[in-house]
């Protein structure tokens, strides 16, 4: 492994997917002095409180360090020949169809390539999914269905020369902080009004000139009223709609059964009919609009439908790839779009392609692989319930903790244990997942020891570099995927030495056989040498000539990914609001982040700083709901689904929305008091893309 270089170091946040650049100094005592970058577009030099802390969390208290069996340390060479025996026997006795791994969103892309590329094409299984899947595959799916790829079409900058965003199940303000401050800093210079669409009270809805606090899942009717209040208005952009679409006049058709006016859509979404009848006034007169979706779209029975209500809108006013302009997908994970690119998720194949038969045969050539996924393989809520049937007999996770951050938790725990084979490549030694029965323990690099590529919301590749030195014994994670594959006997297909061959194989797979029919091509950076790759600056894609592009839109002029080049509208389905409560389970418990933490805590865990914010795991709660209950701010609630039960602090706020309490997700363990929500929440899924509903769980709320 290559020293790290003295000095400051250029890297990339691992937290959102806003995706900053921070210079990391070493103190060489295993420290770093962390500021931002000021020459990296996505937050020229500025830091959330979570990015300005990371020098706070470097301390290895809590790491894996060296390779386990069985609790017992073992050398990285058993341990990887065990691993490889392991799948190999699994594959030989069951096929392709038993075994599977689970990725994380915090992975490199070279860590994503190297393993989508054993297990869809040298193991035959497609079986190859992420943690991803619980953040944005709806945006991926609404993508797909209407513009035939996975494209977000604009960037950072048109939310700096918008006059209007609308942020749909978004609290930017905490989730996506450098790129909401960056939105304040355009506001006060242009007066860019803003509009929030959230049942909740938050940072963001604070900061906005209208707030509509809709009732959970409604946002498809919003959405669709807005189409039919577009066209009253004669606001739809007719010319566009006929060179670049299809399917308007169905969508229409279907908006006005779902949204015939707005006093059935303020009913329907348990808003004032006079905010929303001053959205979409704002919204038909506004020509620089952008609409900014994110996990309270995504993570939805209805997401997708959701995604292609919002779209439509966009489409209707051609109001797209053009600046100031289009829908814009806040990307929840550091490489949620690098796993994207790769093909890390179970029904895309590789480089953004499907699995239809020429892109299987173009793929096979490209990588001379033996035994070809044929098929879309299981998504994460199917794959952990495969494991829980005892189908799927070996697991690998890399980077994240399953049995806390899916739905049904305590399900996806037990069904951990029945694995034949269980392997883990992990930084901590202890976590939900771990402690599930992880059989194989492999210490993996963590940040600051990484060196990769990691893409962002606006689909910039930016370059995460070492800056410590490997503690221990470990290891990146697309070495340990290339050391089990040559023991496999793929010695030629997984032979890189370093990450920047990774990376170029990755790309000049982007456009083998491109005629530029397909969007992802990032193949001019297939030609970096080892220091145009260490040196490499942030860049998006696609970037398909010998000079990079910059600043790149997609879709002002159509040119979609469809087989005609069109556009399609979406006729998005109906939905009953509100459904699955009942008199057991009065509530529907929506979850989500804190300003100040990031997933289940690994890293911010270690700031007491962070900290400091909110110390612990709680239920916010309407008075009117917390006064039926007989729940008091500050006590103690239990809250219960059929799933399981998690007893949180009370806070009793008026910016909670009527039945419909919110708590946070980053606490985990395994008492009922430890906050662990992953317990609580159900496994409903979008039926498109497979996400997780986690929004809307029915629940009972009891004093303790
Ligand atoms: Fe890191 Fe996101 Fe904060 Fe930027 S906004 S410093 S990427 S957590």
């Amino acid at each position: 492994m290559r020293a790290p270089d003295p000095g400051p170091v250029r890297t990339t946040c691992p937290y959102c997917g806003v995706g900053c650049g921070v210079l990391a100094t070493p103190d060489h005592l295993g420290g770093a002095t962390i500021a931002g970058d000021r020459e990296h577009p996505s937050n020229f030099g500025r830091l959330c409180s979570k990015g300005s802390a990371l020098g706070e969390t470097l301390a290895l208290d809590g790491r894996l360090l060296h390779p386990e069996i069985d609790g017992r340390r073992v050398s990285w060479d058993d341990a990887l020949d065990e691993t490889a025996s392991g799948f190999r026997r699994v594959l030989d006795a069951h096929g392709p169809g038993a075994i599977a791994i689970y990725l994380s969103g915090q992975l490199l892309t070279e860590d994503y390539y190297a393993a989508n590329k054993l297990f869809k094409g040298f193991l035959g299984s497609a079986n190859v999914d992420t943690n991803s899947r619980l953040c944005m595959s709806s945006s991926v799916a609404g993508h797909k269905r209407a513009f035939g790829s996975d494209t977000v079409p604009g960037t950072y900058r048109d939310l700096e020369t918008a006059d209007l965003l609308v942020f749909v199940g978004s609290n930017a303000a905490w989730c996506h902080p450098v790129l909401h401050q960056r939105m304040l800093a355009a506001r006060a210079a242009r007066g860019t009004r803003f509009v929030v669409i959230d049942p909740r009270g938050t940072a963001t809805s604070e900061e906005a000139d209208l707030h509509l606090p809709i009732a959970s899942g409604t946002d498809a009717i919003l959405f669709s009223g807005l189409l039919v209040a577009l066209a009253e208005r004669g606001a739809v952009f007719a010319s566009y709609v006929a060179d670049h679409t299809e399917g308007f006049d169905a969508a229409l058709i279907r908006a006005r059964e779902l949204a015939p006016s707005v006093d059935a859509v303020a009913a329907a979404c348990g808003v004032e009919a006079a905010k929303v009848a001053a959205f979409y006034d704002l919204f038909a007169a506004t020509e620089r609009a952008v609409t900014l979706y994110s996990q309270g779209v995504n993570q939805s029975a209805q997401g997708t439908d959701k995604v292609g209500a919002i779209l439509n809108v966009h489409l209707a006013t051609g109001r797209i790839g053009r600046e100031g302009m289009g829908p814009f997908s806040l990307t929840g994970q550091p490489n949620a779009m690098g796993g994207r690119e790769v093909g890390g998720l179970a029904n895309t194949l590789a480089a953004h392609m499907e699995f239809d038969a020429e892109s299987i045969e173009k793929v096979r050539r490209f990588w001379g692989a033996p035994r070809m996924a044929r098929a879309p393989g299981l998504k994460a809520v199917e794959m952990f319930e495969a494991i829980g049937r005892g189908e799927i007999k070996a697991l690998w996770v890399m980077g994240t903790n399953p049995a806390a951050s899916l739905p049904r938790a305590d399900a996806v725990s037990t069904a951990l244990r029945k694995l034949d084979l269980f392997v883990v490549s992990e930084n901590v030694a202890s976590n939900d997942t771990v402690n599930a029965g992880a059989r194989i323990r492999l210490p993996a690099a963590a940040w600051g020891e990484k060196d990769g590529t990691v893409t962002n919301s606006e689909r910039r590749i930016s370059r995460q570099r070492p800056f410590l030195a490997l503690p221990g014994q470990a290891r990146p994670d697309w070495w340990a995927v290339a050391q089990v594959g040559r023991r496999l006997g793929f010695e030629d297909a997984f032979g890189w030495r370093t990450p920047g061959e990774v990376f170029r194989e990755h790309a000049a797979l982007s456009a083998f056989e491109n005629d530029g029919t397909r969007d992802f091509d990032i193949g001019a950076l297939a030609g970096l040498d080892t220091r145009d790759y260490d040196q490499l600056r942030p860049t998006q894609w696609p970037a398909r000539q010998s000079a990079v592009r910059d600043e790149t839109r997609f879709f002002a002029k159509g040119g979609y990914f469809t087989p005609n080049r069109r556009a399609r509208f979406v006729a998005v389905a109906p939905i009953t609001p509100g459904a699955g409560t009942d008199d057991a389970y009065p509530y529907r418990l929506n979850t989500g982040r804190v300003r100040d933490q990031w997933h289940t805590m690994t890293r911010t865990g270690k700031s007491p700083r962070l900290g400091s914010h909110l110390p612990e795991p709680f239920l916010e709660i309407h008075p009117d709901d917390a006064a039926r209950e007989g729940v008091a701010d500050g006590g103690f609630a239990r809250v219960t689904s059929p799933h399981g039960a998690v007893v949180l602090r009370a806070k009793v706020d008026p910016g909670a929305r009527r039945g419909a309490p919110f708590a946070p997700i980053h606490w985990t363990g395994e008492t009922s008091s430890s906050g662990r929500v992953g317990a609580l929440v159900h496994a409903v899924t979008d039926p498109f893309s497979g996400q997780p509903d986690a929004k809307a769980t029915p629940v009972a709320v009891a004093p303790v």
